[in-house]
């Protein structure tokens, strides 16, 4: 194949020039901003619809709802004062002045249109804030919202980021997730009508799942085109309903080589042009219970590296657009 600096033309996607299997964020952003940009995570203490009540309450069984409570997490109510924190701290490690606001736990779409509004501009007023990502679930984008979202995307860089977990309705329901894959594909082809850069979130590793069910979910991704997508695996962490299921010996998430072979199935289907930006789920003690390798640092990136090569493959390598 002829090696080419652009994607889908049939050559050689230039992210594989640095031997890359797959499309990372890291070289996303580099092309789309010319130099290294960062995420920041912001906590705006929206609520969860499938906590709150509004479709349902004690949230996704590998939730950690108490975690969703008022002064959770980053310990900074101030959406300014997280960015700070932030910036702070990352460019203590990293040579970088250009950052991505992302507004991550809970439903970031879960509230009155003026308090989003209020909140998402708290972020973009700063100079060093070149966009922002947004996490939610597609039961919580109502027309109004996307609106909103288009139009701060006609200024400034925006990733809307829907989870999708699985496109196995039995799936969502043992994760008590509270929608349907049609909801999401309904807010999907919403959103897509404004214009909106989006993304989705797969878990791999369901109980009662096969390759098979998963690389469904892969073609799901694939035919509703996603400008990112972030993989997980199944893992147990303290005060869930799955950390029962674990313990009881009902639930067991899958092995590391499982786990890669899955990533790499679920890769190959996808376009060269979507940004991968995780191919794992990340927890450490003292919240995690199992798998073990969920806290050994690059176990799944090294492993589903060594998949890629053992199978002489990448991310696109099936891909039929
Ligand atoms: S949608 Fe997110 S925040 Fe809400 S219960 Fe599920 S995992 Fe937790």
């Amino acid at each position: 194949m002829e090696e080419t600096g652009k994607m889908g033309d049939g050559g050689v996607p230039f992210w594989r020039r640095s031997g890359a299997r797959y499309f990372p964020l890291s070289a996303y952003f580099k092309r789309e901003f010319g130099g290294i940009v960062r995420k920041i995570s912001v906590d705006a203490h929206f609520s969860c619809p499938n906590i709150d009540g509004t479709v349902g309450r004690g949230g996704c069984i590998y939730c950690d709802a108490v975690s969703f409570s008022p002064g959770r997490f980053f310990g900074l109510d101030d959406v300014d004062a997280q960015i700070d924190d932030g910036i702070r701290q990352l460019r203590r490690r990293f040579d970088v002045d250009r950052f991505v606001a992302y507004f991550q736990p809970s439903t970031n779409t879960h509230a009155p249109l003026d308090e989003l509004r209020r909140k998402y501009e708290i972020a973009l007023r700063r100079p060093e804030v070149v966009g922002l990502a947004i996490g939610t679930r597609p039961d919580a984008l109502p027309d109004p919202v996307l609106d909103l979202l288009a139009e701060i995307a006609r200024e400034k860089w925006l990733a809307l980021e829907i989870g999708l977990q699985s496109a196995n309705d039995a799936t969502l329901k043992f994760f008590n997730r509270g929608h349907d894959v049609a909801t999401f594909v309904d807010a999907v082809c919403r959103a897509k009508e404004r214009g909106l850069r989006l993304g989705t979130h797969v878990i791999l590793g369901a109980p009662g799942e096969s390759r098979d069910d998963m690389r469904r979910t892969a073609r799901l991704v694939v035919e509703l085109g996603f400008h990112s997508l972030k993989l997980h695996h199944l893992y147990v962490v303290r005060n869930t309903k799955l950390a029962r299921l674990w313990e009881a010996g009902k639930v067991e998430p899958p092995s590391l080589d499982d786990y890669a072979e899955a990533v790499v199935d679920f890769l190959e289907l996808q376009s060269p042009e979507t940004v991968i930006e995780r191919i794992s789920g990340e927890a450490s003690e003292p919240y995690l219970l199992a798998p073990d390798w969920t806290a050994k640092k690059h176990a799944a990136r090294n492993a589903v590296d060594v998949a890629f090569r053992r199978r002489d493959s990448w991310q696109g390598k099936f891909y039929r657009g």
